[in-house]
């Protein structure tokens, strides 16, 4: 073990409890005060877009993308800003889309057809392009993030005039602070009766959003989605925005991208739409994404057209890969097809083994399918001696549950443990509770080789206590 959790999410920048969760999901229950060693480390610093260098044995060192491979001021033009939109369900994000998305296709080429393929463009009045991720919520932002690859550089915030600010809303906010992104505030609804922008104006304030109405730095306009009220000057807003911004990228390199979405096509086989990061993608280029490789057979825009090139803050389709990668996954254009090769199937290997070390999926899990998407899963497999105790273990357990982290239950059986539950536990990295049962000789053997954690209990309470304890220390201290 070389480094602390803790120590590797402040070497890298990242936030330790973000880190906790990757390791989760790789199958790696780990709290943040706990050592990891290497292979771990290059794991984690990888998942996140980072590089590591291994300095000596007991030492690391991260190496930030950015800081390796900048790219050269002199090198640098002018891209379009790339927009996502925001804010509670219902408050309007996809009548924003579509409408912003309509103004485009009226004032632009006749006839145009759209294509939604997970991003656009329009081109405002002034010439400036702007383009917009066609996935509203927040899913999309998180995930990406996740990945290391941020692509967003503006946020609307949409918030419905006549219902205020919202839970998805206050969480967008979240989102927005703490990937450092700025955001316009877009009132929705003012033409509904009951609209009330300037008590959405007041509530922001709660949150320390200050917009400029208020006398504050952050822009906002009172709009209708519906009637199609003031997208001008939401438009006009975001070209300003973006233009503070002075945003650029080198489009003279090979490309990179990430990836927005991407699926099985029926007729076109794996499909990915990606955003265009730095450089120009050609139709021919080989590359590789997340754990899939391919060479570029068509570059297709948001209007069903083929393209021969991208250049930077473009959408566009990419046919020719030789898997589904995953929204986040970043497109690397590399110098030949062995090479491109051989990373996607390291990659592979790595997701495998991190499958591996993961728990069957069971009946069970409808309790962690009820669990917010986003929180950690405290696994515990389950023995009692009657089917009672056992339903009863599972209802205290799954009570339990906090936004933060969930129980889920991999398996609960009545009877005396198994050596399969031994290997579901060691598998999966949970805890093994028997109630009132003992394992088996054999199965015993099994624990004791792997270091399944046995925790054997014959009143609830004492259960519930114990485990409440364990996920409170999963969580580690607050950051
Ligand atoms: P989303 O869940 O945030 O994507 O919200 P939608 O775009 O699906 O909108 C939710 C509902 O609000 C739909 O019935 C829309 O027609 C309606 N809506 C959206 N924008 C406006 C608006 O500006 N005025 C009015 N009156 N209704 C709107």
């Amino acid at each position: 073990e070389v480094i602390t959790v803790q120590e590797l999410a402040g070497r890298m920048a990242e936030k330790a409890s973000d880190l906790v969760k990757a390791l989760f999901n790789m199958g790696m229950p780990i709290t943040v005060n706990e050592a990891i060693d290497q292979d771990t480390a290059e794991l984690l610093v990888t998942e996140f877009g980072h590089i590591m260098k291994r300095v000596s044995d007991s030492d690391i060192d991260i190496v930030h993308d950015e800081e390796t491979e900048k790219d050269d001021p002199a090198t640098l033009k002018p891209r379009p800003p790339v927009v996502a939109v925001m804010g509670h369900v219902d408050h309007g994000k996809t009548s924003l889309l579509d409408a912003l998305r309509g103004e485009n296709v009226t004032a632009g080429e006749a006839g145009g057809i759209t294509q939604h393929i997970g991003a656009y463009q329009v081109k405002t009045k002034k010439g400036g392009v702007i383009t917009f991720l066609d996935t509203p919520g927040h899913e999309a932002f998180t995930q990406m993030r996740q990945r290391g690859a941020s692509v967003t550089d503006i946020v609307i915030l949409v918030v419905a005039a006549d219902d205020g600010l919202m839970p998805q809303t206050i969480e967008a906010i979240k989102h927005c602070r703490e990937a450092n992104v700025p955001m316009i505030v877009a009132i929705n609804k003012i033409d509904k009766e009951g609209a009330n922008p300037q008590k959405v104006r007041e509530r922001l304030l709660e949150h320390e959003i200050i917009v400029e109405a208020m006398g504050g730095e952050v822009q906002d306009v009172e709009i209708s989605a519906l009637k199609k009220t003031n997208l001008d000057q939401l438009i006009e807003k975001l070209a300003l925005q973006a233009e503070l911004m002075e945003l650029s990228a080198n489009p003279d390199r090979p490309a990179e991208a990430v990836v927005v979405e991407a699926q099985l096509d029926k007729g076109r086989g794996a499909v990915a739409t990606v955003l265009i990061k730095r450089g120009t993608l050609q139709r021919g280029d080989t590359f590789v994404v997340g754990a899939e490789s391919g060479k570029v057979r068509a570059v297709i825009d948001d209007h069903g057209k083929q393209l021969k090139k991208a250049t930077p803050g473009m959408p566009v389709e990419v046919l020719g890969l030789s898997g589904v990668p995953s929204a986040g996954d970043v497109l690397t254009v590399v110098e030949n097809e062995t090479r491109a090769r051989e990373v996607a199937s390291y990659r592979k290997e790595q997701q495998n083994k991190a499958r591996t070390t993961q728990a069957p999926v069971s009946m069970e899990n409808l309790f962690s399918s009820v669990a917010a998407d986003r929180a950690m899963e405290y696994p515990v497999v389950i023995k009692a001696d009657v089917q009672g105790s056992a339903e009863a273990i599972v209802t205290a357990l799954t009570n339990l549950s906090t936004d933060d982290i969930k129980v889920r239950v991999l398996h609960c059986g009545v009877g005396g443990i198994t050596e399969s539950d031994m290997q579901l536990a060691a598998n999966s990295n949970a805890p093994l509770i028997g109630f009132n049962v003992r394992p088996n000789s054999k199965a015993a053997a099994i624990g004791k080789r792997d270091g399944v954690r046995l925790k054997y209990f014959d009143v609830i309470y004492h259960l519930t206590a114990d485990i409440a304890k364990e996920m409170a220390g999963e969580l580690g201290p607050e950051i």
